[in-house]
């Protein structure tokens, strides 16, 4: 038994990615929805980042495309020009270049699901209210 679940940690450790948000917290639940849809991975927030892990289990989360993605919406709201991505293994980082961050108001809380178990985010209740279900299975 313990010998599958070692297994496991080391597939999660090689197929996920995270995002640290650090400089960048104000925009962590939008980013992380849009880069997920771009990417097509299922986000999972953290405290100051995400992690990207895939849908598919086969197939990894491309880091290629998840930076492509970050840098597309941080040029979105005009900020690509402060802060870079960086890459460093597994993780991705977003460092703000003049140590300025982000100010931005957080969008509504009641437009986005958060699960309180794993963190999954959506922003349609019924599919929020089918994922908790999951874990009570
Ligand atoms: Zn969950």
């Amino acid at each position: 038994m313990s010998n599958s679940k070692n297994k496991w940690r080391h597939y999660l450790y090689l197929y996920m990615i995270t995002v640290d948000c650090k400089d960048v917290e104000s925009i962590l639940h939008e980013l992380a929805i849009y880069v997920a849809d771009q990417v097509a991975a299922m986000p999972a927030m953290k405290f100051h980042k995400f992690v990207l892990a895939p849908i598919v289990d086969d197939e990894p989360v491309d880091q290629t495309l998840v930076i492509t993605a970050i840098k597309e919406f941080l040029e979105s709201i005009g900020e690509k020009p402060n802060f870079a991505v960086i890459s460093n293994g597994e993780n991705v980082i977003i460092k703000s270049i003049s140590g300025k961050k982000i100010e931005r108001e957080a969008k509504p809380v009641g437009e986005m699901f958060s699960c309180a178990h794993c963190g999954h985010v959506t922003r349609y209740e019924v599919e929020h209210f089918n994922h908790v279900k999951i874990h009570y299975l």
